[in-house]
């Protein structure tokens, strides 16, 4: 990873306020946004083992997938740019030509090649005849599933919870982390864990089996709770509730948290913490997985 140095191990805040208080709680946040300022969050720890099994191959090319506002996409288009591999996206979706999200314009900017494909056949990401079909097309690329997950993603991200035991000096009762693919939980699971897990998603309570078939492979998994309710609409779509509670979570404490993963997570969270929902002196750390490439510029300037 010569040229992807991360800041290791990211910090580890208390936070303190009213809610926090009256729950009784101690409740930390684990700074994973500043692990590096291109290849941030849980995409730097999802990558980090892929990346390196892609150059020990010896592949020249990254092929991966997402959506047009996919921060693994970014993270991916990023990583090659720095490493010097070539990257190809496999983009959900139709071409938007000139109208292009700001995190397609980066990855064009950085040398990706995006490539459009029908929500159909976006469908088959996972199917391996498709994916062999990619490998043919594109020239036998080094191909990175969705969002970054596989088996080298979760050890990844089991070293993040390391860092946490080193710094509390022991284990939390719960991490509380956004869910997406699944990926970042099931690696936190597989440490041992227990994980409180929330969906940006609306109706993901598909997600439950997914985890269960990525931790599957493991050992002494950590239990974990999903919540299906805190989506506020939808995958990146978000209510002038949630955008309410980021301003005030930054003017509280400081810390930017973005509408599509963390805003939620936290929301979700406080609404836990309210209802009482924690036993008195539990530890929680919530994991600040980044994503603010993607901040709606409105909430950069509020505040
Ligand atoms: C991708 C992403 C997630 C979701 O992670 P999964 O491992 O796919 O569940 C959470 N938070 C942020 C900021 C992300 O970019």
């Amino acid at each position: 990873m010569d040229l992807l140095v991360p800041s290791l191990p990211t910090p580890i805040q208390e936070l303190s306020d009213i809610v926090i208080k009256k729950a009784g709680v101690h409740l930390f946040i684990k700074r994973d946004d500043l692990v590096h300022p291109t290849v941030s969050g849980n995409k730097w720890r999802k990558l980090k083992y892929s990346l390196q099994q892609a150059k020990e191959l010896g592949a020249t090319t990254l092929l991966t997938f997402g959506g047009a506002f996919s921060n693994h996409i970014y993270a991916t288009a990023a990583a090659g740019a720095n490493l010097g591999f070539k990257t190809i996206g496999i983009i959900r979706g139709e071409d938007p030509g000139e109208r292009k999200s700001p995190t397609l314009q980066f990855c064009e900017e950085h040398g990706m090649q995006l490539h459009y494909v029908s929500r159909e056949e976006y469908k088959l990401r996972n199917s391996s005849e498709y994916v062999d079909q990619l490998r043919e097309k594109f020239g036998n690329p080094f191909v990175i599933p969705e969002g970054g997950t596989s088996e080298l993603a979760l050890k990844g991200v089991r070293e993040m919870t390391i860092e946490v035991e080193q710094q509390l000096n022991s284990k939390p009762d719960y991490y509380a982390v956004a869910l997406g693919t699944g990926g970042t939980s099931a690696g936190i699971l597989t440490s041992g864990s227990d994980v409180l897990a929330f969906s940006s998603l609306k109706g993901g309570a598909f997600l439950e089996n997914d985890i269960m078939e990525l931790i599957r492979g493991s050992k002494d998994n950590g239990q974990f709770v999903l919540f299906t309710e805190y989506h506020f609409g939808g995958y990146a779509r978000h209510t002038p509730e949630l955008l309410d509670f980021i301003t005030k979570f930054k003017y509280d404490h400081n810390i930017q948290l973005e509408q599509v993963y963390t805003g939620k997570m936290f929301f979700g969270l406080y609404d836990l913490m309210a209802r009482g929902f924690f036993k008195k002196g539990s530890c929680i750390v919530a994991v600040h997985t980044g994503g603010l490439q993607g901040l709606l510029p409105e909430l950069l300037y509020n505040s």
